[in-house]
């Protein structure tokens, strides 16, 4: 086939313009975005042979190779790996296939890139890292089957394709280094940079270089394993340093900071595993910016990569966990879709669920500032197990968080230390959701129990309003929304209001649109009127945030509740007794659902007619 000339979609230009003009201080990374696509390359075609044999045509001898030629100034990096044909060099060299790469650059600032460079790798744009370092790169590639092929960009805006050489499977990647990165030609640099990144990867790095016989003076290429090639999870723990972890942490997160735990293990007995777990201080930026709630672990069985998208190893709201699980139980030989149907999983997940949970709550205990870091990066996350893991709730619910009435803002508290203080006599775990705290920290909800000294959480993660109900219950202690449902003593204490206001009540339930019922409470203190839900209906800054996010949510019924000691309560039951007619009253009733509603976190309906309102009182 002829030589042809493509041009890269215009998001890939941009991106190679990000990448060149906001890493340079990294740049470094490119060495190990290459040595990594040359590994999972060799992972892929290790893959495949297991039930291909001819693919791997006695080619498995695998082997990361790099040598720089000082004279021409290239660094080339070939592989035995996977290969690609003519179309997928034109896919993946030339294209943003992922999606990821397409929401990364419509919100990577080149200050964001400055700050956290392993967003590259992150969002699988890691070949390009190498115009970095080369003015010109060129790809020869041979799949299995399939003619080699030749790519060739300089990074502005096209890429040429042509027909190569290559005799075996693999590709070869070789840089035309620019004049301020031939530091990348020094055996040294290549050798320490290695060390850094790549050292645990499980298939060798070689480094070759030339060397002059002495006696005959013939040139030679001498071969030299740069990596230590430990697979850092089979190795006994107290022989791992915290820097060997971090470094392993880092390359499998793509993360910059040292995670915040490391859980390594041997799981023996009904099933035997090894795991290398890992969790992140820091809530990574695919967290972010993907919406994809599963857990990633990378799944090794008997050494061999699997892959790393097998939902049923981690639950999805433990999905910030990293790592590594290698079983030796696990078939090799076998499809990945029956693979992920081996009731071996199950067991695997319910074993590193457990672990997890237990180096929190050990966290929890001993860090306490390290947990809360980790809460607020994560709690939202680890939240949705409440929902979805029923055997756990208890131990999730452990792990939770929240202000309280009775902390500073910002200070938190938990369930067990909730129930522990808990008053004689209180049955129940009382809590208020609200947008934040300054929000709902004064709601007249919290009227009542402030006065009798009773703690109630404030729960201001979106989310709760969701989650918690679906606990019911903590340690035998039913948990109650303090905006939602009646309370039980507002019957027997109020029984003469009851008789008095009865009229008022009748005419303010009929005046008053979308309201189900007005009552009286003892709920308040300080406050004139309050709006409350039934037991299970969604708090109002719910309903406003869906609203605003586009949801159809149907108007809520809500129940007007009156306190009737507050003097404007009793001024309108005056008026009304008065004169039924008087039209103050109806003003005044208008008002008094107004200001239940601002006060709920919700919006007015129409807050011309609630000023025209209070202009009139105002002016009276
Ligand atoms: P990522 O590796 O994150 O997917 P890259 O831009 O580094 O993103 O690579 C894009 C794609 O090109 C890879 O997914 C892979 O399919 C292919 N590729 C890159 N390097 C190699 C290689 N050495 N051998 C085979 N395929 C490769």
């Amino acid at each position: 086939m002829a030589t042809e000339t493509m041009e890269f979609k215009t998001e890939l230009e941009q991106l190679l313009h990000l990448i060149t003009h906001s890493l340079y201080s990294h740049r470094e990374v490119f060495l190990r975005e290459l040595i990594s696509n040359a590994a999972d390359a060799i992972d892929k075609v290790r893959f495949e042979g297991l039930n291909n044999e001819e693919i791997l045509e006695g080619d498995s001898d695998w082997k990361i190779s790099i040598k720089a030629d000082k004279e021409a100034k290239t660094l080339t990096i070939s592989d035995n790996g996977i290969g690609m044909s003519r179309s997928e060099v034109v896919e993946n060299l030339g294209t943003i296939a992922h999606s990821g790469t397409k929401a990364f650059l419509a919100r990577a600032k080149e200050a964001d890139l400055k700050n956290n460079p392993e967003l590259i790798g992150q969002f699988g744009v890691g070949f390009y890292a190498s115009f970095m370092v080369a003015d010109d790169v060129t790809v020869v590639s041979k799949a299995h089957g399939e003619p080699a092929v030749q790519w060739e960009s300089k990074g502005t805006g096209s890429f040429t394709l042509s027909d190569a050489d290559k005799e075996t499977r693999g590709t070869e990647i070789t840089l035309h280094l620019k004049e301020d990165a031939e530091e990348y030609l020094n055996n040294w640099t290549i050798k320490s940079t290695v060390k850094k990144f790549s050292d645990f990867l499980e298939h060798p790095v070689v480094l070759i270089s030339t060397k002059k016989d002495e006696k005959t003076e013939v040139e030679e290429e001498v071969e030299e394993q740069i990596n230590s090639q430990k697979a850092i999870w089979l190795r006994p723990k107290s022989e791992v340093t915290d820097e060997e972890y971090g470094e392993f942490y880092k390359h499998i997160s793509h993360d910059t900071h040292h995670p915040s735990e490391t859980i390594h293990y041997n799981a023996e007995g009904a099933i035997e595993f090894k795991a290398l777990l890992f969790i992140p201080e820091h809530k990574p930026f695919d967290m972010m910016w993907n919406n994809d709630p599963k857990s990633h672990l990378n799944l090794y069985v008997q050494r061999v990569f699997i892959g790393n998208d097998f939902e049923n190893l981690l639950p999805s709201y433990l999905r910030f966990v990293k790592g590594v699980v290698d079983s030796s139980d696990l078939p090799l030989n076998v499809s990945r879709e029956i693979l992920q149907e081996n009731p071996m999983l199950d067991k695997i997940r319910k074993n590193l669920t457990a672990r997890v949970l237990k180096t929190l709550a050990k966290m929890k205990e001993s860090d306490y500032k390290e947990f809360e870091i980790f809460h607020e990066n994560f709690g939202t996350v680890l939240k949705e197990g409440l929902q979805n893991d029923w055997e756990n709730r208890e131990k999730i619910a452990d792990l939770l968080l929240f202000e309280s009435t009775k902390k500073e803002a910002g200070e938190k508290t938990c369930f067990a230390d909730y129930v522990e203080n808990m008053a004689e006599g209180q049955e129940e775990i009382l809590y208020l959701a609200g947008e934040n705290h300054a929000a709902i920290v004064n709601s007249p909800y919290l009227e009542k129990f402030k006065a009798e000294g009773t703690e109630v959480l404030l729960m201001t993660d979106p989310i709760d309003d969701f989650v918690i109900p679906q606990l019911m219950e903590y340690k035998g202690k039913k948990l109650k929304a303090v905006n939602k449902g009646d309370l039980e003593e507002d019957k027997e204490k109020l029984k003469e209001e009851q008789k008095e206001f009865k009229g008022y009540i009748g005419f303010a339930q009929k005046l008053l649109d979308g309201v189900k019922e007005v009552r009286l409470t003892t709920r308040l203190k300080d406050s004139a009127a309050v709006l409350v839900g039934d037991e299970y209906s969604m708090s109002p800054h719910i309903e406003e945030m869906m609203r605003r996010m586009g949801q159809d949510v149907p108007k809520r019924e809500s129940i007007l509740e009156l306190n009737p000691e507050h003097p404007v309560v009793k001024k309108v039951q005056a008026l009304y007794k008065a004169d039924k007619k008087d039209p103050k009253v109806k003003t005044i009733t208008q008002l008094l659902h107004d200001q239940a509603v601002i006060a709920s976190g919700a919006k007015l309906d129409d807050p011309v007619a609630f000023a025209a309102r209070m202009n009139e009182m105002l002016a009276d």
